[in-house]
């Protein structure tokens, strides 16, 4: 079968992070499963191309990137909760390349899915939560840059709040930051994105999907030119870091909501799998699997209507 999404991933994601709640296996695996079941054919899988300095730069600061190349554990690299090693830091830069080039690719063909990325705690100056490197905002800075858009927007249905992208978008009208998280949970404080959903504790599919739609309504309101989906898996009710409570059926019902909303609109979308900590890493990788298929169903769609 050909797949018309644009699906990137790099082996190089299953960094050597030591005994972590954060599964890194789970991108190949995500891989591994799309190509076993036909979904994909392993060869149309795009390795993502290398960021230069100057696209860091669009996002990050120069000390920043300085504390990353050089390894060194500052104020601005500690709260990473990650090692800071050389193929650690290459990970997240080459992921944030991923998720730049899906974001290319899905202004041509649609979709992009990239098999990485949603790493929304990175801020412009300092690493946090799991996260070195912003990959969300670094396709849209991109892509800004090069001409390719202007208006943009990041829905972000992580279970955690996308306080990095906040803070890096907050006060430019042409980037739209929704966060819909759980509100007692990490980070605190929270930043303001342009909307923040703050769901009680055990929220589940029905109140959820209800305020997934309403947020959307103000997004297609805003007419992005690209939609950035952190398609976070830790809604989920079994998730060892989140608190909410939704079914695999809900997560797929949020994914179509978002996805197929965009499609109806003809908004380039790009997937990116974002956390997901549940007790049977089985279950984030099915809830990441449905996020990608739907993905690639709605491209199939899309290309055989412009035959
Ligand atoms: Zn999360």
């Amino acid at each position: 079968m050909t797949c018309h999404a644009a699906v990137v991933h790099s082996p190089l994601y299953a960094c050597d992070i030591g005994l972590h709640v954060f599964p890194v296996t789970k991108y190949a695996r995500v891989r591994e499963a799309l190509a076993g079941a036909g979904d994909i054919h392993d060869s149309e899988v795009l390795e993502p191309p290398h960021l230069t300095r100057d696209d860091l730069l669009l996002v990050h600061t120069e000390e920043y990137l300085d504390d990353l190349d050089q390894l060194r554990w500052t104020p601005r690299t500690m709260w990473s909760e990650l090692p800071l090693h050389a193929d650690v830091v290459r990970a997240y830069k080459v992921a944030a390349g991923g998720t730049v080039f899906a974001s290319r690719e899905a202004r041509k063909r649609g979709l992009g899915v990239h098999i990485g990325g949603g790493f929304h705690h990175a801020f412009s100056d300092r690493a946090e939560g799991f996260c070195y490197i912003n990959d969300l905002a670094c396709a849209i800075r991109v892509l800004q840059r090069d001409g390719h858009v202007s208006r943009a927007a990041v829905v972000d249905l992580d279970v955690h709040q996308g306080n990095g992208t906040a803070g890096i978008f907050r006060g430019d009208d042409r980037v739209f930051t929704l966060s819909i998280h759980q509100e007692a949970n990490y980070p605190v404080p929270k930043q303001r994105s342009t909307l923040d959903i703050g769901l009680e504790n055990g929220t589940g599919d029905a109140e959820y999907l209800r305020r997934l739609e309403e947020a959307l309504a103000r997004v297609w309101e805003f007419q992005p030119e690209i939609v950035l989906y952190q398609a976070g898996a830790d809604p989920f009710h079994d998730d060892l870091l989140g608190g909410l409570a939704l079914s695999l059926a809900g997560l797929g019902q949020r994914d179509r909501l978002v996805l197929e909303g965009c499609a109806e609109r003809s908004i380039p979308a790009v997937v990116t799998l974002g956390g997901g900590y549940a007790r049977r890493v089985e279950d984030t990788i099915e809830a990441h699997l449905q996020t990608c298929r739907l993905a690639l169903r709605l491209a199939r769609e899309m290309a055989e209507r412009r035959v």
